[in-house]
């Protein structure tokens, strides 16, 4: 029910007019290309997500890592695409954001603009049958556009989402089971840490690594995560998170590194 009250909002606005995506997150993009689409309903959607996960890789490529982890947990399996989406590598940095968030269009306001195909990007977020059916003739290329522009739309949504208290909760569960790493400075004591973007703005930057013990910022250490765009996270998450969760937030180191010569310190006059 909800999801017919939210798509017939939606007609009433007209979808924008399509402009070229960027190639930020090249290997999930990648892995939409290998799949030839001809039909475009709501069960072709996961239908499509499946043969992915399930057609056979190029030896050696990323796309075969992706391939043999996903094929295990999916195969044969219904399930939503958050859920799919949100359990590809290199998204573990994702929480599912709840659909009722997703199907209020005032949680959505001002994303049309900035994502095209945004009415079937919204329909593949949410497995809905598109509203209006997408072109016949459409070619793979096309396909991969809409398929990246849904992954653009999620990751706005998710951007604003973990700035809910559910979200922001949905978050403190991952950061508890330290699904975000650690602090990889000794000093820190294997800190668990939080994602956090350099900009809101998408294609601005990728996502980042926030400790909140000595309060830096660092490259993910998996290369699929290096792929996020940080405008799915943005920049004030990690920062409302720990004034929400005041107990998140760890003392400062107290030992810093003194680099030594033969057991005395390195003057600071030394070049
Ligand atoms: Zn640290």
């Amino acid at each position: 029910m909800r999801r017919g009250v939210a798509d017939n909002t939606r007609s009433v606005n007209p979808p924008p007019p399509s402009v070229p995506t960027s190639a930020t997150n090249t290997t999930k993009k990648q892995t939409v290309t290998t799949t030839p689409t001809t039909t475009n309903n709501n069960t072709n959607n996961k239908n499509n997500h499946s043969k992915k996960l399930l057609s056979p890789p190029v030896p050696g490529s990323e796309e075969e890592e992706e391939t043999d982890i996903s094929s295990s947990s999916s195969e044969g399996e219904d399930i939503s695409w958050i859920s799919w989406f949100c359990g590809l590598r290199g998204n573990e940095l994702l929480c599912e954001v709840d659909e009722d968030y997703i199907q209020d269009d005032f949680n959505l306001c001002g994303l049309q603009g900035q994502v095209p195909r945004y009415d079937h990007a919204l329909d593949i977020i949410l497995d809905n049958d598109p509203l209006s059916p997408l072109p016949a003739d459409m070619d793979g290329e096309q396909n991969n556009e809409t398929e990246s522009a849904a992954e653009l739309l999620y990751g706005l949504i998710h951007a604003r989402y973990i700035l809910t208290h559910k979200g922001l909760n949905a978050m403190h569960e991952k950061y508890k089971r330290v699904e975000f790493g650690r602090c990889a400075r000794v000093s820190c004591s294997g800190q668990p840490c939080l994602p956090v973007g350099t900009s809101d703005i998408p294609r601005g930057g990728s996502v980042k690594i926030y400790c909140p013990k000595c309060e830096d910022i660092y490259f993910p250490r998996c290369k699929h995560q290096s792929n996020m765009d940080g405008a799915y996270i943005g920049t004030t998450f990690p920062h409302l998170f720990l004034m929400t969760y005041p107990s998140a937030k760890p003392a400062k180191p107290v030992q810093t590194y003194v680099p030594r010569i033969f057991g005395f310190k390195v003057h600071k006059g030394v070049k």
